[in-house]
């Protein structure tokens, strides 16, 4: 850990200690770092005896549902005070969804994220880009509060490390994450089952939609640009839903001659998420800040608000400078 981190965690620990009713919140369309992370960190609060209320901005992935206290990220209405509102692995507030709201009766806003993107808007923000996950981050915090790390925590963790590194292989993965998943398998996590539940547990309707999407796989710009798109209909086609996308795109990633994957989720018939990958040189989240995300260089997202066809136009004109 750098200084200036540490130091940060501390201020951020002292904080805590003076406190007692603590928020932490999930971004939208929560990811396994998101959901791991917040589960992990507010484990580790309740230790300290704090009133933790962890809130759901959107349905937790079934992927995830194995992940122990769970349900605990749920809708809180009424809480009368905040005395801290915990934003993790969130870039500004717009991912903060519907609680985004609770940020102005928050008397304190602490920001813990590993995207370049992150705007700062908290009173205490502990960014730092080169952590592999928003996990990674919250593991130093519990071990810089002095927190024991359980059996778990440890799970918990280890899913947000694991999903954010595309299970230890992304090059965000650095000698020092390998540091931490040793220390966690120490500790006595169940590797296998965890594994088996992010990676080895898919349904046949998330079957049927891998194929559906591969079947109408576009290639632009020789074969760099691979793209795929989910829509509503095949959704209903399959009998699945936009969450059983998840690893669609690195596969297309994984494609040999491919550099950048582009995936296209019809949320609306106006609402189209788009998620991007590259492999070795493209910033892809400069491209999607030009639409309003963003996210790493090797993996970002942004919103358009157009049609999927619309939305596909926009996208390869904006890229199609980068492969002249
Ligand atoms: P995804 O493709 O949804 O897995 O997102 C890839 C990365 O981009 C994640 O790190 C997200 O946090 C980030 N990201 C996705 N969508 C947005 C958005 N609309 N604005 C900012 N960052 C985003
Ligand atoms: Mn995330
Ligand atoms: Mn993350």
């Amino acid at each position: 850990m750098t200084p200036t981190l540490e130091m940060q965690f501390k201020n951020a620990y002292r904080h805590i200690l003076d406190s007692q009713n603590i928020c932490i919140a999930s971004h939208v369309q929560p990811d396994g770092d998101n959901i791991g992370s917040i589960l992990s960190l507010g484990m580790a609060l309740k230790k300290l005896n704090k009133n933790v209320y962890l809130l759901k901005t959107d349905e937790i992935p079934s992927d995830y549902k194995f992940l122990p206290n769970v349900n605990l990220i749920k809708d809180h209405d009424n809480i009368d005070e905040i005395d801290i509102f915990i934003a993790l692995d969130s870039s500004d507030e717009e991912r903060l969804g519907k609680n985004k709201d609770l940020l102005t009766k928050a008397k304190l806003i602490i920001n813990i994220d590993h995207h370049i993107s992150n705007t700062n808007f908290g009173h205490i923000n502990i960014i730092d880009k080169d952590a592999s996950s928003t996990g990674e981050l919250v593991y130093d915090f519990i071990k810089s509060m002095n927190i024991s790390i359980d059996k778990d925590i440890a799970t918990c963790i280890y899913t947000a490390i694991s999903s954010d590194t595309g299970s230890f292989m992304y090059d965000n993965t650095s000698a020092k994450t390998h540091e931490i998943a040793a220390d966690l398998i120490k500790v006595g996590i169940d590797k296998e089952k965890i594994n088996i539940n992010l990676y080895q547990n898919k349904s046949l309707e998330r079957t049927r939609l891998f194929i559906k999407a591969m079947d109408n796989l576009e290639l632009y710009f020789e074969n760099k640009v691979a793209l795929a798109q989910i829509t509503q209909e095949m959704l209903e086609d399959c009998n699945a839903k936009m969450e059983d996308s998840e690893g669609i795109i690195s596969f297309l990633r994984g494609i040999s001659p491919v550099e950048v994957a582009i995936l296209l989720k019809e949320f609306k018939d106006d609402e189209i998420k788009v998620s991007m990958r590259s492999k070795r040189y493209i910033d892809v989240s400069k491209i999607c800040s030009v639409f309003g995300g963003g996210g790493h260089i090797r993996a970002a997202g942004c919103t358009i608000n157009e049609s999927i066809d619309k939305a596909k136009t926009l996208i390869l004109n904006e890229i199609k400078e980068l492969f002249r």
